[in-house]
C-alpha cells in the first residue's frame, strides 16, 4: 500500500498534510510513504526528515498520483492534478463540495474515492480527525495577534510611573472553536473580552473562559441545527443582533468576527454604519472573509483602513503559522487513516457514520444526496 503527500500547488500555502512524525508510523506499519521533494519545506520539514521518517522522495507530481494507492493532501485538487490521478484511488482533502461541482463530477469520473475533510459529522468518534477544529484553533489565535499588531493601543492594562492605562475591549462575535480561542488569548494577552453567539448553548463556553457573554433574546426561536451548528436566523432577530451588535461596537477596540452558518454566506453583523460609529484606531479581525466576511466592508485577501478603523480579511489563518497548523492536520489525518486503512488496505465500510458524512464519491458515483440534487445542471 502506497501513500502519497504532493506538494501543495495553491498559492501561498505553507502547510504540508502529513508531517515526518506521522509517516514514520505509518512506514513502521509497512506502509510506503512518498513524498514530493520540498512539500514539507516551508513548514519546516525538510526531504531529509522525511526520508529519515521512512518515506521515498519523488521529484514530480505526477510519479507520486500515478503511483499512490491513497493521496493525502489539503486543498481540493486542481482539474490538471485530478488528471494525473491513477483510476480508483482515494483521496483525504478538503473539498467543499458543495461549491465545488465540477471537482466532485470529475473525480466520479475517475472513479476516486474522495474522502472530504469538511465534511466528517462533528460526532464524537470523529473528534481526533476533526482538522476544522483544528485549523480554526489556529486562525482564533491568529486574529487576535493580528488585531493587537493593528492596534495603536496596549491590550493589558498596565499601571506605570507614567500612568495607568486601560486594557483593551475586544469584542467576538461567534464564539464556535475559532471564537472561543481568540477570546482565550485575548484574555491571556490581559484584554477584557465580551463575546456574542446566536447558539444558547454557547453562554456557560464563554464565562468559563473569562469573558462576558452578551445576551439577546431569542424567543421561541431555533437557533441550533443539526450536528450542532448555527441555523441561519430570521429576518426579525437579525434585525434585533445588529441592534446589539451596533451598541456594543461603538465601545469596543477591537472586534473579531467568525459567525458562519454553514453551506450559506457568512451573515452581515457589522455595516458601513456601524464602521463609521467605531472609534478612531479600532479594529475588525473577519475571520469569515473566506464566506464573504461578516463585515460589510471586508475585502477578503486584504487588510484596509475606512474612516480610521483597520478591517483585516487575511485568508487562510493557517498558513501563516504552518508549522503547528501541520502538525496538528497531520495527527488528524493520521487518525482518519486509522479509520480506513485496515490490515494495510483501503477499506471504506459505507455504512460507517463518518464515511457515510465524509465520502463524497466512491468507485464512480456520488454518494451525497444533497451534491447529487445540486449536480442536476452541472455538465
Ligand atoms: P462555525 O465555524 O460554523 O460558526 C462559528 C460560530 O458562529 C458558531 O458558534 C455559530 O453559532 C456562530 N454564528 C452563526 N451565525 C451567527 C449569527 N448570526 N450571529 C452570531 N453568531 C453566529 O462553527 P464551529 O466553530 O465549526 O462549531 C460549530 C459547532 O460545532 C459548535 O457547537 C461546536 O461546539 C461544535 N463542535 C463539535 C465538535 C465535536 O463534537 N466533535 C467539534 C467541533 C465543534
Amino acid at each position: 500500500m502506497k501513500i502519497g503527500i504532493p506538494k501543495e500547488i495553491q498559492e501561498n500555502e505553507t502547510r504540508v498534510a502529513l508531517i515526518p512524525q506521522s509517516v514514520k508510523k505509518l512506514t513502521q506499519k509497512g506502509i510506503e510513504v512518498l513524498v514530493e521533494g520540498g512539500a514539507g519545506i516551508a513548514a519546516l520539514f525538510s526531504d531529509k526528515d522525511y526520508t529519515d521518517a521512512g518515506a521515498k522522495i519523488i521529484r514530480d507530481a505526477k510519479t507520486i498520483y500515478s503511483s499512490s494507492d491513497l493521496i493525502v493532501k489539503i486543498h481540493k485538487p486542481e482539474f490538471s492534478e485530478v488528471d494525473l490521478m491513477k483510476e480508483g484511488l482515494a483521496l483525504i482533502s478538503f473539498l467543499q463540495s458543495s461549491i465545488n461541482l465540477d471537482t466532485i463530477k470529475k473525480l466520479a469520473q475517475r472513479k476516486i474515492s474522495a474522502f472530504s475533510l469538511d465534511s466528517i459529522p462533528r460526532i464524537t468518534r470523529a473528534q481526533s480527525m476533526d482538522v476544522l477544529s483544528s485549523m480554526s484553533t489556529v486562525s482564533g489565535y491568529k486574529a487576535v495577534l493580528i488585531a493587537s499588531d493593528s492596534l495603536p493601543k496596549f491590550f493589558p492594562m498596565l499601571m506605570t510611573a507614567a500612568g495607568t492605562i486601560p486594557p483593551a475591549k475586544i469584542f467576538v462575535i461567534g464564539a464556535g472553536v475559532a471564537g472561543l480561542q481568540a477570546i482565550a488569548t485575548a484574555r491571556r494577552l490581559g484584554g477584557v473580552v465580551e463575546a456574542f453567539d446566536t447558539r444558547r448553548a454557547v453562554k456557560e463556553q464563554i464565562e468559563s473562559l473569562g469573558a462576558r457573554f452578551v445576551a439577546l433574546d431569542l424567543g421561541k426561536e431555533e437557533t441550533e441545527g443539526e450536528g450542532g451548528y448555527a441555523k441561519q436566523v430570521s429576518k426579525e432577530l437579525h434585525e434585533r443582533e445588529l441592534e446589539l451588535i451596533s451598541r456594543h461596537v461603538k465601545k469596543t477596540d477591537v472586534v473579531i468576527t467568525t459567525a458562519q452558518v454553514p453551506g450559506k454566506k457568512a451573515p452581515i453583523l457589522i455595516t458601513e454604519q456601524m464602521v463609521k460609529e467605531m472609534q478612531p484606531g479600532s479594529v475588525i479581525v473577519d475571520l469569515a472573509a473566506d464566506q464573504g466576511g461578516n463585515c460589510e466592508l471586508t475585502e477578503p485577501g486584504k487588510k484596509i483602513v475606512v474612516n480610521n478603523v483597520t478591517i483585516c480579511g487575511y485568508l487562510n489563518l493557517p498558513g501563516t503559522m504552518p508549522n503547528h497548523a501541520s502538525q496538528m492536520f497531520s495527527k488528524n489525518i493520521e487518525s482518519i487513516i486509522a479509520h480506513i486503512v485496515k490490515e494495510n488496505q483501503i477499506n471504506f465500510d459505507i455504512n460507517d457514520e463518518i464515511n457515510k458524512g465524509a465520502l463524497i464519491t466512491h468507485q464512480g458515483a456520488i454518494l451525497q444526496e444533497n451534491i447529487k440534487h445540486l449536480m442536476v445542471g452541472v455538465h
